[in-house]
């Protein structure tokens, strides 16, 4: 390792050099089955065809211009992401923190020009939003936010899944905007909420003429086995962001609004050098193309119900093991402590892992996966958590 990075990432030694599909090999020439997707961005698997082809062709006419002119491949993308989410207007930006800080800053605009001086945004404890500074804020982890105090001013936080506290503070305000949650925790450990839960936000954001903004950077794009995962449910949001898997891993994000708070936002009021740029672009569209035309959220959510299903066979009478929760290939079994080392076994055995939470293996494999890769994580992770029983 060199030393001339800064130390923000505990790096496992090792680096891939090439992946196909769900496959990486590292520099050594070894194979490893990826259940991670570089944390739930390459959905359509790596050095997919349709987006490798999609980006050589793009790089070799037009990388980048400016947000100063026109962008075809921009304005083709916001159809496309419009028609898939029924919402109005779309701004592009390059991660999921810049979606979210495009989100909260339009909450606060629309918020001025409704009269509130000092507008707040309710946030979720245990939601993940990002590390810029009013992201991080808006995190409902201490981890994440000790040491960058001063935080931003503005957010007030809620249990996640409880509608009475958020019925309370909603009602106990009147300087709020917006509430800010992701239709499902991933960061926070997989957290599924209840049904009824997303609905039930939507009608107190109704009675209280709040924005409610969903943050489906890790859940979207055919992850939990729809385009989006608040579709699960019955309710439009009113304003959504994307990153994460709308490029395929070519930087890209997206906030999304409907109604009034689409036009919030004026010239001169947010802007972004790179947003939208005719490669990210390009990558975005052949990545919704072939989703579209393979119908990936659909395989998404039969292989997760396979996955979940094989994993409750295997995992059901082991006392180690709490629950088996998720949505699609967005798979979280919480053990009974903490098991971060498990991460680095499964790599010994050649699987890409991850644990959120302290205690929660996650899994978030590429939608493209088929039944024997899914049977062999089923087997891996399976015996992970039988030897680490063994040596509790
Ligand atoms: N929002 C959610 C729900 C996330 O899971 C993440 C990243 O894990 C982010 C926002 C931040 O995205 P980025 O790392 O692209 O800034």
């Amino acid at each position: 390792m060199v030393d001339s990075l800064m130390n923000t990432y505990a790096r496992f030694p090792v680096a891939f050099e090439r992946g196909d599909g769900a496959w990486l090999w590292d520099t050594d020439g070894r194979r490893y089955l990826d259940a991670l997707s570089g944390i739930a961005v390459c959905g359509l698997g790596h050095a997919h065809p349709a987006v490798t082809e999609a980006l050589r062709n793009q790089a070799g006419m037009l990388v980048h211009t400016s947000n100063l002119y026109r962008i075809p491949a921009q304005e083709e993308l916001a159809d496309a992401l419009t028609g898939l989410s029924g919402l109005d207007k779309v701004f592009f930006c390059n991660s999921g923190a810049e979606a979210n800080e495009a989100a909260i800053k339009l909450c606060r605009f629309h918020g001025h020009r409704k009269g509130i001086d000092l507008p707040v945004v309710v946030a979720m404890e245990g939601g993940f939003h990002g590390r810029t500074l009013a992201t991080l804020t808006a995190t409902g982890s201490r981890k994440v936010q000790a040491g960058f105090e001063p935080l931003v001013q503005g957010f007030v936080r809620v249990p996640y899944n409880d509608l009475d506290s958020l019925s309370t503070v909603a009602a106990a305000r009147n300087d709020l905007v917006a509430v800010m949650l992701e239709p499902l925790l991933g960061e926070g450990g997989i957290v599924v909420p209840d049904p009824g839960y997303l609905e039930g936000v939507r009608e107190i954001c109704d009675r209280h003429g709040l924005l409610l903004v969903l943050d489906e950077v890790q859940t979207g794009m055919g992850r939990t086995g729809k385009w989006f995962a608040h579709q699960h449910s019955a309710l439009v949001p009113d304003v959504m962001t994307l990153a994460k898997s709308l490029g395929n891993g070519v930087p890209i994000g997206a906030c999304i609004a409907r109604g009034d708070a689409a036009d919030v936002l004026v010239p001169g009021s947010h802007g972004s050098t790179f947003g939208g740029n005719p490669l990210a672009c390009t990558a975005a569209l052949a990545v919704i193309r072939t989703m579209r035309e393979e119908d990936i959220p659909g395989r998404a959510a039969r292989l997760g119900d396979y996955l979940q299903g094989r994993f409750c066979e295997q995992l059901a009478s082991s006392e180690l093991v709490r629950a088996v929760r998720g949505r699609g290939l967005m798979i979280g079994i919480e053990l009974t402590r903490p098991c971060g080392d498990l991460v680095r076994q499964a790599l010994d055995k050649g699987l890409l892992i991850n644990v959120t939470a302290e205690r929660v293996i996650r899994l978030l494999p590429p939608l493209i996966i088929d039944q024997a890769q899914a049977d062999q994580i089923v087997a891996t992770v399976s015996d992970l958590v039988r030897e680490f029983r063994a040596a509790a």
